[in-house]
């Protein structure tokens, strides 16, 4: 099984997680820009975030032979701090590098009209820069927050297919879906969504435009859940195929609309990522 994480905050994971991904199967992810915890008070604190998203957590997946991309924006949670509004400034430099492959995570936390703001700004700039966008809907009035963001999204001109909406559950997938747009779903431990449900969803809506990750945030997760959501997907009966389809190929499609997805060498990350452990325990 070859598995491709197309959301997941590396930043919050040890070496260990890098060195278990690896083992089973984890050969490229893309780690979109986040809420690092504690609140950022200037521009400078998300300048050496950004930098470390394109520069430092690539070089550590290299080391286990996975493959590191990211999505870099200013988050739902910070677009309400009036300190961290000149961060929209800086994002065109980022949104030019290699490592980029989309505007992300935009979109709604409490669903402010400081987020709404924020939130149209960067849709502009992913279509300015050619990029797709990774979209989080909120945790709390989850309904509501899919509806309002498929409608920003409607607004701002940029075609579904370049768009994927993020964190959804069996109440929001279904919005989701009409409006052509990518469905992501973030598989946790003991919330929000779980493997075995994950399943259920494929069966009804199918496996077109679906992409599924482990987020692993700051909050209780396992980097391992895509694994898992393949294991479960073969017991309930889909085959081989369909499991890379969801696993690899469509997070390939999807981010591979940047034209700036590297995924030369992965299949070589077996024999590599042995090397590299080895040589990281020097
Ligand atoms: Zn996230």
């Amino acid at each position: 099984m070859r598995i491709f994480d197309p959301h997941i905050h590396m930043t919050s994971r040890t070496t260990d997680d890098y060195e278990r991904m690896a083992a089973a199967g984890v050969r490229a992810l893309v780690e979109p820009a986040f809420w690092l915890g504690q609140p950022r008070t200037s521009v400078g604190s998300f300048t050496d975030y950004f930098d470390a998203l394109v520069g430092w957590e690539p070089y550590r997946a290299s080391l286990f032979g996975i493959r590191h991309h990211a999505t870099i924006a200013l988050n739902p949670k910070e677009a309400n701090d009036p300190r961290c509004r000149e961060v929209l400034g800086v994002l065109p430099r980022y949104l030019e590098k290699d490592g980029v492959v989309a505007v992300g995570e935009v979109g709604y936390d409490s669903m402010t009209p400081e987020e709404d703001e924020v939130f149209a700004a960067q849709l502009a700039l992913a279509i300015e820069h050619d990029l797709p966008a990774l979209v989080h809907t909120p945790h709390r009035d989850k309904a509501r927050g899919t509806a309002r963001t498929l409608d920003v999204v409607r607004e701002s001109g940029l075609e579904p297919g370049r768009v994927a909406v993020d964190h959804l559950n069996e109440v929001t997938v279904g919005a989701v879906a009409e409006s052509g747009c990518w469905m992501g779903f973030s598989i946790y431990p003991e919330t929000k969504m779980t493997a075995e449900r994950m399943v259920h969803i494929l069966r009804e809506y199918g496996l077109e435009r679906m992409l599924v990750n482990s987020a692993a945030d700051w909050g209780r997760s396992d980097p391992l859940l895509t694994v898992r959501t393949g294991e479960a997907m073969l017991a309930a009966g889909f085959t081989d195929d369909d499991v890379d389809r969801v696993l690899w190929r469509n997070p390939v499609e999807f981010y591979g609309q940047s034209k700036r997805l590297d995924l030369s060498d992965v299949d070589a990350a077996d024999s590599f990522a042995g090397n590299s452990i080895r040589r990281g325990g020097s």
